[in-house]
C-alpha cells in the first residue's frame, strides 16, 4: 500500500543580479497589493489567480506578508554543476514591467544537499516564494509515494493531551509512556513574558512580543518533531501501526444541548498530527486518526461511562473499580476503537489484519494489564473477536 508525503524543501536565491532582484521584488509587492485589495496589480497571470484564491480563503489581516503562490506547471529546478556561479537554478514566474506581460527569470538557488533527490519536476507541487530577513527564498512541496506496510503486531495508540503533548499505549500490554510535557512549559513561560511587556508599557512592546512568538512557535514545533520521532521509534520496536485520537471529533452533549469537543485545548493538535503521520508513513508505517469522543469518560476495562475524573490525572470507575491514570485509559479506548469490528473503524480501511477477525490475528495477548489493583481477568477485550464495549 502507497501513501503521498509531501516534504517542504527550502531553497535559497542567491547572486541575484539588480535586474533580477527588482523583478523578484516587484512581484512580490504586486502579490502583497493584490491579496490585501486592489485587484489590478500587475502580475504573471497564474500567480494573480492564486492571489485571488489566498484572498478569498484566508481573507489575510492587513499587517501580515504572504508568500507568492508559485503554481507548480509554472515553475521548475534544474541542476547543472557546468555552471560556475550556481549548481541549481530556478525558473521563476514574474511580470515583467518592461515588456508588460508575463515573463521567466531563471534565478540562482542554493538546495541543502539532503534535499537534493527529492527535487524532481513530476514531484513538485505548488510552491512558495518567501520573503524573510531580508533574504529570498522558495518554499519548494516535493510530493511523492512511499510504501508502508499492510500487517503490523501491535496496535500503539496515541492520546494528545494537555499535559503532555503524547501518551502512547501499546494495545496488547498497555505498556505506556508519556512524551514532551515541554510544550506547556514553553507556552507558560511565553505567556508570562508576554504579560510583564505588556503591563510595562515598553515603546516596542508589540514588536517583541511579535519576536517572542517567532521564537515560541519555533520551539514548539522542534518538540513537536521530538514527540513524533520518539513515537515512530517506539512502534517500529513492535511492528506497530500507529493510531491517534481525532481531535476534530464532536458529540453531542444532552446536558449543553450542542457539541462540545471534549478537550478544551491550546496544544497545535493539528500540526501533531500532521508531523506524526508524515514521519510514520516515511518510516514504512500506516498512521490513522479515531474518533475521539468519549474516550476519556468510557471506562477502557468494562466500558461503563460511569466514571468520574476527580482526581487530577486519574479515572475511576463506578462500576469495576478500575483506578487508571486518565491518559492511559484515553489511549487505550483509542486503541480498543481502531480495532473494533461494529465501529466504522479506520483500521478497517488499512486491509490490516488487525481490524479483521476472519484473518489470523496479528496482535498477540490480551491480558498485559500491570497495576496489580486492576485485574485484568474479567477484561472482555479480545482483540480478535467481540466488539470494544466502547
Ligand atoms: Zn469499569
Amino acid at each position: 500500500m502507497h501513501r503521498e508525503v509531501t516534504t517542504t524543501v527550502r531553497v535559497k536565491l542567491h547572486s541575484l543580479t539588480e535586474r533580477k532582484a527588482r523583478l523578484v521584488e516587484r512581484e512580490y509587492g504586486a502579490f502583497q497589493e493584490a491579496v490585501h485589495g486592489d485587484g489590478n496589480a500587475n502580475l504573471y497571470s497564474a500567480t494573480k489567480q492564486q492571489a485571488g484564491k489566498v484572498k478569498s480563503n484566508k481573507n489575510p489581516r492587513a499587517d501580515t506578508e504572504q508568500p507568492v503562490v508559485l503554481r507548480n506547471d509554472c515553475i521548475t529546478i534544474e541542476h547543472d554543476e557546468d555552471t560556475v556561479l550556481s549548481s541549481w537554478w530556478f525558473k521563476l514566474p514574474v511580470y515583467n514591467s518592461e515588456k508588460e506581460r508575463g515573463d521567466s527569470i531563471w534565478v540562482p538557488v542554493r538546495v541543502p544537499e539532503k534535499d537534493t533527490h527529492l527535487l524532481t519536476d513530476e514531484c513538485i507541487r505548488d510552491s512558495e516564494l518567501v520573503h524573510r530577513d531580508g533574504e529570498w527564498y522558495v518554499h519548494l512541496a516535493c510530493k511523492r509515494s512511499v510504501a508502508v506496510a499492510d500487517e503490523y503486531d501491535d496496535v500503539l495508540a496515541v492520546d494528545m493531551g494537555a499535559k503532555w503533548i503524547a501518551v502512547s499505549t501499546f494495545l496488547s500490554d498497555r505498556d505506556t509512556q508519556f512524551h514532551g510535557a515541554e510544550v506547556r512549559r514553553v507556552r507558560e513561560h511565553y505567556k508570562q513574558l508576554r504579560k510583564s511587556i505588556g503591563k510595562a508599557k515598553v515603546r516596542s512592546g508589540a514588536q517583541v512580543i511579535e519576536r517572542i512568538g517567532d521564537k515560541e512557535s519555533r520551539t514548539v514545533e522542534h518538540e513537536l518533531h521530538q514527540v513524533a520521532n520518539e513515537l515512530v521509534a517506539r512502534a517500529r520496536e513492535r511492528n506497530a501501526v500507529i493510531v491517534f485520537g481525532d481531535m476534530t471529533g464532536l458529540r453531542f452533549d444532552n446536558d449543553e444541548g450542542r457539541y462540545v469537543n471534549d478537550k478544551t485545548h491550546k496544544m497545535p493538535y493539528a500540526k501533531m498530527a500532521n508531523i506524526l503521520t508524515y514521519k510514520a508513513h516515511l518510516d514504512g508505517r500506516e498512521c490513522l486518526p479515531v474518533k475521539e469522543y468519549d474516550t476519556s469518560r468510557t471506562c477502557w476495562r468494562c466500558g461503563s461511562q460511569n466514571t468520574s475524573r476527580e482526581v487530577q490525572g486519574r479515572v475511576e470507575c463506578h462500576d469495576c473499580g478500575l483506578d487508571d491514570n486518565g491518559d492511559k485509559n484515553g489511549a487505550t479506548n483509542i486503541g480498543k476503537r481502531a480495532v473494533g469490528k461494529d465501529i466504522t473503524s479506520p483500521l478497517s480501511t488499512v486491509g490490516a489484519a488487525v481490524a479483521q477477525p476472519e484473518t489470523q490475528v496479528v496482535l498477540k495477548g490480551t491480558n498485559g494489564e500491570m497495576e496489580p489493583a486492576n485485574s485484568p481477568d474479567d477484561v472482555g477485550l479480545t482483540l480478535s473477536e467481540g466488539s470494544p464495549r466502547l
